[in-house]
């Protein structure tokens, strides 16, 4: 499932995007000011940022040239009609697009989408498990894993998003063996030189200091 950080002070927008952007099967967390924006996107992984450029505490130029120094991730930069900027300024910093307000929420929804595609996250690149059949494909062709590793990794793809530790992995796959904490480690290196081999696409994340977390 895709993450979209949305970055704008005006309640009704907010909240009429988020209903909309999550109906269509996206999760959405929100910023009312650039301090808060830069905040949540420091401590989380998104794949695409909805930028105001009118925002308390840190404009969105600003936001975005700190993004930057540290993401690829793409930024949709949202306007106001009325609001005088300079469009080359925000394209020289790194946003991808920019949407005009009022807009088409079908519109902005095909731009996420394309956006998000063009970064090289398409669905089809995606991580899927058949519990049943003990298969999982990566891109379209099937992994061969051990038992262990299928396991590691259908207990992260259940809990897509959510960072598990060391000890929740092991206590899950190998049930009341509390062994060394590495055994985790070395299985999710295996895993993702076998993912590595099929997509460039980073599936399983490391959060330092956590854990693991597989993304959708
Ligand atoms: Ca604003």
């Amino acid at each position: 499932m895709h993450k979209i950080l949305l970055c704008e002070d005006e309640e009704n927008i907010v909240s009429f995007l988020r209903a909309e952007l999550e109906h269509d099967g996206f999760r959405v967390d929100t910023a009312p000011d650039g301090g808060e924006a830069m905040r949540l996107f420091t401590e989380n992984e998104y794949d695409l940022i909805l930028l105001d450029i009118m925002l308390p505490v840190k404009n969105g130029l600003e936001c975005l040239r700190e993004m930057r120094k540290t993401s690829r991730v793409p930024v949709i930069i949202l306007t106001a009609r009325k609001e005088v900027y300079d469009k080359v300024a925000f394209l020289n910093a790194g946003a991808d697009d920019y949407v005009t307000k009022p807009f088409d929420t079908l519109e902005l929804i095909a731009r996420i989408k394309r956006n998000i595609t063009r970064r090289g996250v398409a669905p089809s690149q995606g991580l899927h498990i058949y519990k049943d059949g003990y298969r999982a494909v990566v891109a379209g062709s099937e992994l061969k894993l051990t038992k262990t590793e299928f396991e590691i990794l259908l207990f992260l793809y259940e809990n897509a998003d959510r960072v598990k530790t060391r000890e929740e992995i092991i206590r899950a796959v190998l049930g009341d063996f509390y062994g060394e904490s590495n055994v985790v480690d070395a299985n999710i290196k295996n895993i993702r030189a076998k993912i590595a081999a099929l997509t460039e696409v980073e599936i399983i994340q490391t959060v330092r200091g956590k854990g693991y977390a597989v993304r959708l």
